[in-house]
């Protein structure tokens, strides 16, 4: 492609509102602008990585046996209400109502559309397994979009669903997914790491997290020093704390503290520190009300209260419900006297552990002192559990192992869906004994944007984006630096030369100076760099420059294109041929 005739509008400065690395060059290199909040138009430049990466996801579902298809993006809210993620996907949800006044949902994932598919077409074993995938638009209201294509509100998404009737078969599946994605992300030159994972709201058995570390990623990433394991924080487990020494705790003991909704005010009101605090969370559950205690200094893990519930949707409770429950406005709660009102507590090991606490008194600015858990509120009973429902934290053990922590970007995900969906949405068959039972689901996603931000924010330098030449916009630029015919002709040579040899080059052709070339050739991370200079081509020589390089160095004229050619065969067959 010529540069003159194509659409990458560069820019020079940093752009105000992109906060993190991968963002910023994406607008710089003209990849991509914004259209709205989490919405990004995708320009030439950023259109062919997204087509290189989707190439390379689609060869190695192919590969697998799983098929093609396209799912609409706007599905029947009438299938979401079968599976009742009309309401547990929450806002985030997008949904209209159509001129006949039907309700639709904008597909932020497709389980209901394929299980609906499979219930229709799937009659029998020997169609199975049977792996249905698409590389199709999603869309999240997300809460918070931000991080440019990491985090947004409309992205494309490959998401497959595969159909079995034994989990052994369901197994099998997922485990050729599992080593798809490895293949996917290792051709793609993204480095990864495998954490098991939590299926949350999503339901299921079983699931992986495909994570790029790095600093600007929004998930933890949590590992035993002996590097065997590996969990996102949300299903991180922790070694219960030792029981500390018992100290001689006085009679409860009510305080008056005044403006004190927040554990940092109540800290620095009663000078104790968060860890010596209990904190008291109220959860609805339908007409249910759940108590869940946790240390001062210690967070919820939202993933292990759905676990301990059974996957029954609950939420926060509103200020209404807490008033109501505790008799006490918001940031008063305790557990003194509160169990009683209440179908389930679940207290964190690190409570119990504790010898004596400060806790809200179910009384408007007032807290107890010398709470001493099991004397002064029951740590078990029919309706109260001890239990690991925090994240781990800095300092934690597993199985007498210290963890560890990093940050990651989530690039994909496996699950074992079990028959959530297909017994709801009726996508049942015959097995081969003649019985009817219903299917077992997989499911696997992968985020095509986040790989193309999360391949930027570990490869780049002050100059711009170093890319994977799998993924880079072209695999070559081929750059004449002067207006003389001589160097243009020759550029143009090379360019032909290397097209014919297949490969992506683009030729900047603009009438610019040459530092103007490099420094945009530079910001869009192109693996090679073929200049055609003046004193070079005098003495039968181009200049060749690898962007990851900083060095350069000089190529005959006459065999440059071959050369070059055979580099970017090399280069890209490194990536190619994953490794074991
Ligand atoms: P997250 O926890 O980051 O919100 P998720 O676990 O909800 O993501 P999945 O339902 O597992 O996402 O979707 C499969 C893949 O789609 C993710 O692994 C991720 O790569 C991608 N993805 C999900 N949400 C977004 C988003 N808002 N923007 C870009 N990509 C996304
Ligand atoms: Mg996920």
């Amino acid at each position: 492609m010529r540069y003159s005739q194509t659409l990458i509008p560069t820019i020079k400065e940093v752009p105000a509102d992109a906060e993190i690395i991968s963002h910023q060059l994406m607008l710089r290199a003209g990849l991509m602008r914004k259209l709205a909040s989490g919405t990004y138009i995708y320009l030439p430049a950023g259109q062919r990585m997204l087509d290189k990466v989707m190439r390379i996801v689609r060869q190695e579902m192919n590969r697998t046996g799983a098929q093609e298809i396209t799912m609409p993006f706007v599905q029947p809210l009438e299938l979401w209400e079968k599976t009742g993620r009309d309401v547990d996907y929450g806002e985030t949800l997008g949904q209209f109502t159509d001129r006949h006044g039907r309700g639709n949902v904008l597909s932020p994932t497709a389980e209901e559309g394929f299980a609906f598919l499979g219930a229709n077409e799937i009659k029998s074993y020997k169609q199975l397994p049977m792996n249905l995938y698409q590389v199709n638009t999603k869309y999240r209201d997300e809460f918070r979009p931000r991080f440019g294509v990491l985090r947004s509100r409309e992205f494309i998404m490959k998401d497959a669903y595969s159909f079995h009737l034994n989990e052994d078969c369901l197994h099998k599946t997922y485990m050729e997914m599992y080593d798809a994605y490895c293949r996917i992300f290792d051709r793609c030159g993204v480095e990864f790491v495998i954490v098991l994972a939590e299926s949350g709201e999503m339901g299921g058995s079983g699931s992986h997290q495909f994570t790029v570390p790095c600093e600007n990623g929004e998930d933890v990433i949590v590992y035993t020093d002996d590097d065997k394991e590996a969990w996102n924080i949300e299903k991180a487990p922790v070694d219960p704390l030792p029981k500390q020494d018992p100290v001689e705790a006085g009679p409860v003991e009510e305080v008056h503290t005044p403006k004190t909704g927040t554990i940092e005010d109540v800290c620095a009101f009663l000078k104790l520190k968060p860890e010596q605090l209990i904190k008291t969370l109220i959860y609805t559950a339908g007409d249910e009300r759940v108590v869940v205690l946790v240390r001062g200094d210690h967070e919820v893990n939202p993933e292990k209260l759905i676990r301990l519930l059974d996957g029954i949707h609950h939420e926060m409770a509103d200020e209404a419900a807490i008033v109501e429950l505790t008799g006490a406005a918001v940031g008063f709660a305790g557990p003194v006297g509160l169990f009683g009102k209440v179908s389930k507590v679940f207290i964190d090991h690190a409570v119990a552990a504790m010898a004596v606490g400060a806790t809200g008194a179910n009384k408007t600015d007032y807290h107890l002192m010398n709470v001493v858990p099991g004397r002064d509120f029951p740590t078990d009973g029919e309706t109260v559990q001890v239990v690991d429902i925090r994240n781990a934290v800095e300092g934690d053990t597993y199985e007498g192992k210290t963890l560890l922590f990093k940050r990651g970007i989530e690039v994909g995900q496996v699950f074992k869906l079990g028959d959530k969906y297909s017994k709801k949405l009726g996508a049942n068959c015959l097995g081969e004994d003649g019985k009817q039972r219903d299917l077992l689901m997989g499911c696997y996603g992968i985020g095509v944007n986040r790989i193309i931000a999360s391949a930027i924010e570990n490869g780049h330098d002050e100059n711009g984006m170093i890319l994977p030449i799998t993924i880079a916009p072209w695999e070559v630029i081929v750059t004449p630096a002067g207006k003389e015919d001589e160097i243009v002709e020759a550029a143009d040579k090379i360019y032909q030369q290397l097209l014919a040899a297949g490969v992506e080059v683009l030729i900047d052709d603009r009438k610019a100076r040459a530092g103007i070339k490099f420094k945009d050739a530079d910001l869009l991370g192109i693996p090679i760099r073929v200049t055609i200079g003046k004193k070079s081509l005098a003495e039968g020589q181009v200049e060749f420059k690898i962007r990851s390089e900083p060095d350069h160095s000089t190529l005959p004229l006459d065999t440059a294109a071959q050369q070059v050619a055979e580099m970017v065969q090399n280069m890209k067959a490194k990536l190619d041929k994953p490794k074991q």
